[in-house]
């Protein structure tokens, strides 16, 4: 099933912040950006939040193209892998960053639970002193970044004043 607001119609939206830091990634490490894996990224850049992996393979495909979502999964562990690529554990859902980060710095994914917004911000430092807790417990952490759950400004303020809309 398709879903027609985008369909797999992407040049135009064509994600130039999020290609540029993918194409820099994959000349650093002597990797490709394969149509598929530019296919992915574009579709993140139309997204407003998380994307769970079936809704790709959904968006991927026409009629007469079938995206098999062993191969988004292939393309999603890849932009992962190089950085681009986040997955959000507790939404069982990805989002697309193109921020240069420093080794040393954690992301921290702000999750609304009202509107599914998701907002980021960087600490910087995080990285080491996340680290020095996983090795004091004998823990080999792989991920660099925190989910923190909640409402949004937003939503905070709509549940503030629920008569007040837009
Ligand atoms: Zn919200």
């Amino acid at each position: 099933m398709v879903h027609g607001d985008h369909g797999a119609a992407l040049p135009e939206a064509f994600p130039d912040k999020l290609s540029t830091s993918a194409l820099a990634q994959c000349a650093a490490t002597g990797r490709a950006l394969t149509t598929l894996r530019r296919e992915v990224l574009a579709i993140f850049a139309g997204a407003p939040r998380p994307l769970k992996a079936y809704e790709i393979v959904e968006r991927l495909s026409t009629p007469s193209r079938r995206v098999s979502p062993i191969s988004v999964y292939r393309s999603l562990d890849f932009l992962i892998e190089i950085g681009i690529v986040h997955r959000l554990a507790t939404q069982n859902a990805f989002v697309a960053r193109d921020r240069d980060r420093a080794q040393d710095e954690t992301l921290v994914f702000m999750i609304c639970q009202c509107c599914g917004d998701v907002d980021e911000a960087v600490l910087p430092g995080m990285t080491r002193s996340l680290a020095a807790t996983a090795d004091a417990h004998g823990f080999r952490s792989r991920g660099h970044s925190i989910e923190l759950q909640g409402e949004c400004e937003d939503c905070r303020s709509a549940l503030a004043n629920p008569n007040r809309r837009g």
